[in-house]
């Protein structure tokens, strides 16, 4: 069967070998004449499924012990809710970097339930760079800082961890998770859609430090309540099964690929090769300060926008889909997430310079 290159910022592309097997699988799940989809929650082999996935994703990321793994449903979008929430704890104020769309919706549902204090936002520069730490104007009597170290829309990445002293600090990973290596311990809580760079859509992953559980909002609603959810191991009510267990399928071939220092080699390699082409070609254009360029997320500009349409309808025919920009900003896109091969990134420069030549 034969694939496109496919980089779509989300939902995106997941690893053929992961497909091929979830296919093999699907109408009788290791012989048992039934589908993994079609089994009870709560059946040994499905929680068989369900654990192993979190231990290989604890595996993979070195998460601590003292750190809960869970498996929500309602997207990274409801965690913009379920954050103020649960992380308030009887305060009334939380801090909110503003780098992007993302945060910006972050920011707009916190308004809800709490002051929200805008420590920096790079708005005035179109989002097109990351505030220094020094330039972060924290409240030691914050609940919480709330910032995305990769903004999927601008392609604007944090090259550092904000320090904020003990106020716990919470990160939407959405389109960064298992990208590169990171430090879990010196979050409070990382959180992350999986559509990006985990697997299906339908599930979102919290990791969260255990003291930081229960102390919600009054009102807020039981299925919102992480302490609910860490105790009835992401199963008080039915999980969304088939995304956790292809997700776990996601994190097997991960693990197969050497794990998270590896693929960071191969992304790292994929994103220089096609900034450099980048740069180098004047038909195209990066807006992104060069520190804070953003390794899954690629946003470029045609030198003649009249020629955007042209693009992708040649991309689309020589292989190469969902090229376009977030309907927000415009322009072109390629999401280059681990499941993108070096040959997908490849097959894209070789189109862009083809198609720069054509025309310039
Ligand atoms: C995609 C994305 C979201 C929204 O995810 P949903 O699962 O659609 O709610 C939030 N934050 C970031 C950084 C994203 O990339």
């Amino acid at each position: 069967m034969s694939r496109v290159f496919n980089f779509c910022a989300g939902p995106a592309a997941i690893p053929t070998a992961v497909l091929d097997r979830a296919s093999a699988e699907l109408a009788s799940w290791h012989g048992k004449g039934l589908s993994i989809m079609e089994m009870s929650h709560r059946s040994s082999d499905y929680v068989g499924v369900a654990d192993k996935a979190e231990q290989d994703l604890r595996d993979l990321m070195n998460i601590p012990a003292n750190y809960k793994v869970l498996f929500m449903q309602g997207g990274a979008s409801s965690q913009f809710t379920m954050i103020p929430m649960n992380l308030l704890r009887g305060k009334t104020t939380a801090d909110y970097i503003n780098t992007g769309q993302w945060s910006k919706k972050a920011i707009a549902e916190a308004k809800r339930y709490c002051d929200v204090n805008v420590v920096a936002s790079t708005e005035e520069n179109n989002f097109t760079s990351a505030p220094k730490q020094a330039e972060l104007k924290l409240n030691p009597n914050a609940a919480y800082v709330h910032y995305c170290p990769n903004e999927t829309i601008g392609g604007v990445a944090f090259d550092y961890i904000p320090d904020c002293g003990d106020v716990p600090l919470v990160a939407d990973f959405s389109s960064a998770i298992l990208s590169h290596e990171i430090d879990v311990s010196k979050f409070a809580m990382i959180y992350a859609g999986a559509q990006k760079n985990i697997g299906p859509a339908g599930l979102c992953v919290v990791i969260i430090r255990d003291d930081l559980l229960g102390d919600t909002l009054a009102g807020t609603p039981t299925m919102f309540d992480y302490q609910v959810c860490a105790d009835n191991a992401s199963m008080y009510n039915t999980p969304s099964t088939y995304s956790w267990y292809l997700a776990g399928l996601v994190f097997e071939w991960l693990k197969e690929q050497g794990g998270v220092s590896a693929i960071a080699e191969v992304n790292l390699r994929k994103a220089q090769k096609l900034y450099a082409f980048i740069d180098a070609n004047p038909f195209y254009a990066n807006p992104v300060a060069i520190n804070n360029r953003s390794i899954m997320n690629v946003p470029f500009t045609l030198a003649d926008e009249s020629l955007e349409k042209q693009f992708l309808q040649e991309s689309e025919q020589a292989g190469l889909l969902n090229l376009a920009g977030h309907r927000s900003v415009g322009g072109m896109r390629a999401s280059i997430y681990n499941a993108v091969t070096e040959a997908a990134v490849d097959a894209l420069i070789d189109f862009m310079a083809m198609f720069a030549k054509k025309h310039s």
